[in-house]
């Protein structure tokens, strides 16, 4: 298991603590992995900057052929990737297989293509006897500080674009889920030249504040909580760069009477508790009419109640542990809150052993303002709540700071057209929740963000428009 920091195209044992990385199934330790230093981080900085001035002028063709080389050799190791990775995270093997890893891989395709659609439209004649010229140009080194939820999907998010952008990358992953990145460096290390790509490893607020704030960083690229966002916006302030921010979400299913109530049931038990809910998009905040909110409630304790809790390779297992003993008291505090004046319909407790489990938990008859339907929990529960009509279910859902995901359920299309044009969201779907497409933007707005992940759009984080005029005289 690659345990090592990676550094101008070298693999270097971090010189600073070593920290446990553990089987949240178990809770036992799988590796430790040293900390860079902060003198460790400098130097994949200048690598990565020393890297910048031949990597940004490579061709988008040469671009795209690295990236197709990527993706290929995800996919030669999807097997070895996928087994690091829900062995890291305590996902059930079916999952970071069958359904994470084509995603990833099919990512870095996406942006091969992405990469030759670079072009700068040729201007022309604005000002007489002057031709103009508009370059599109990869923004500088990057600074990539990806969480601990999807370590692998998130990393490639941020590589596979600024990659084809023609940026330098210093990726630093959640210091309690470092081990497929660091994998990823080691398939990457024949692929692309020495400095374009370096991971350094260690805690948030030393050694990714350490990044953030390096002075030869151009943009800041962040997946993670809002107060990392902020603390990265605060670091961008300090000499102005570029800063694209994927943080938390509360995502609003608005249900109404016409709505397949089952269909939406079953969306929920797989959605809702797919990676034990710890999901920025995840379907938790469930709005419901009032004319279908008992047959709803009634559906969804009976699907989620069948969901099996379990070890990531064991049996029939079709959730797993949250990824630490830090996010389940977590969880367990909202739930234990939340008690006091809701209904928990299905879980509510603790899940058996030694592991992080909690059990899939729904949670009904939630006022629309408690700490459980405006919170974002990150962990195996949902709410239930009621709206007479489309104004109310608005304007609940518009009220929270968090504008990520969300998904109106109706069969009535002039409806849903209404409502998702009204919804102050990033990415809203119809009559289904959380099928993702590197085609389509992952796209943040208010409090969950700036800009986006995946679509051609990714590429606005990672390049500057600059405009070339020339004299004729
Ligand atoms: P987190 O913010 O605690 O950590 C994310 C990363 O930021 C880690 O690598 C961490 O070490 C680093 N970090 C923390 N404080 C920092 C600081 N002061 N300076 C620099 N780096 C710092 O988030 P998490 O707990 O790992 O992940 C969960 C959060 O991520 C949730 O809020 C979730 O919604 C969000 N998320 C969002 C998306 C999205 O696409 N919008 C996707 C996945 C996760």
């Amino acid at each position: 298991m690659q345990t090592n920091l990676f550094i101008d195209g070298a693999f270097v044992p971090g010189g600073g603590e070593a920290l446990p990385v553990l089987d949240p199934a178990t809770g036992s330790e799988i590796v430790a992995v040293n900390e860079a230093t902060p003198g460790q981080v400098d130097a994949a900085v200048a690598a990565a900057s020393a890297a910048f001035d031949r990597f940004s002028r490579t061709t988008p063709s040469e671009r795209a052929s690295l990236l197709l080389k990527m993706a290929d050799t995800l996919e030669r190791n999807s097997l070895e990737l996928a087994e690091i990775e829900s062995l890291d995270v305590g996902k059930p093997w079916p999952s970071a297989h069958d359904d994470e890893m084509p995603l990833t891989i099919d990512t870095f395709r996406f942006f091969a293509g992405a990469a030759r659609t670079m072009t700068g439209p040729v201007a022309g004649e604005y000002v007489s006897g002057h031709t103009s010229m508009i370059r599109r140009e990869a923004v500088g080194p990057v600074a990539a500080i990806t969480p601990w939820n999807y370590p692998l999907m998130m990393a490639a998010w941020k590589i596979a674009a600024a990659i084809a952008a023609g940026c330098t990358i210093v990726l630093k992953p959640s210091e309690i889920t470092p081990l497929s990145t660091l994998k990823v460096a080691e398939l990457f290390a024949d692929i692309l030249p020495k400095g374009v790509f370096n991971v350094v490893h260690g805690r948030g607020a030393t050694i990714g504040d350490r990044l953030m704030n390096a002075p030869q960083i151009e943009a800041i690229a962040v997946t993670g909580s809002p107060a990392t966002g902020m603390a990265a916006m605060r670091a961008a302030s300090q000499q102005i760069r570029h800063v694209h921010l994927e943080l938390g979400g509360k995502a609003p299913v608005i249900v109404f009477d016409d709505a397949d109530v089952d269909a939406v049931a079953r969306t929920i038990r797989y959605g809702s508790f797919f990676n034990a809910g710890q999901d920025c998009a995840q379907p938790c905040r469930i709005m419901v009419q009032d004319g279908v909110y008992d047959a709803f409630v009634a559906a969804t304790a009976r699907e989620v109640g069948e969901i099996r809790i379990g070890a990531q390779k064991a049996e029939g297992t079709q959730m797993g542990p949250v990824v630490s003993a830090v996010q389940v008291d977590r969880v367990a505090g909202f739930v234990e809150r939340a008690r006091r004046s809701c209904e928990v319909v299905v879980g509510g407790e603790r899940g058996e052993g030694q592991g992080f489990f909690y059990k899939p938990t729904v949670i009904a008859n939630v006022d629309n303002d408690a700490e459980i339907a405006t919170n974002e929990v990150f962990g195996p529960v949902v709410t239930i709540s009621r709206f007479s009509d489309a104004d109310e279910a608005l304007s609940i859902a518009n009220a929270g700071r968090y504008g990520l995901a969300s998904s109106v359920w109706t069969r009535d299309v002039g409806r849903a057209m209404d409502v998702t044009s009204r919804l102050r969201y990033g990415f809203t779907w119809v009559n289904t929740h959380g099928v993702a497409t590197p085609e389509m933007p992952w796209s943040a707005m208010k409090g969950s963000g700036t800009g986006c992940d995946m679509s051609i759009h990714a590429l606005d984080a990672y390049t500057s428009v600059r405009h070339v005029m020339v004299s004729h005289g």
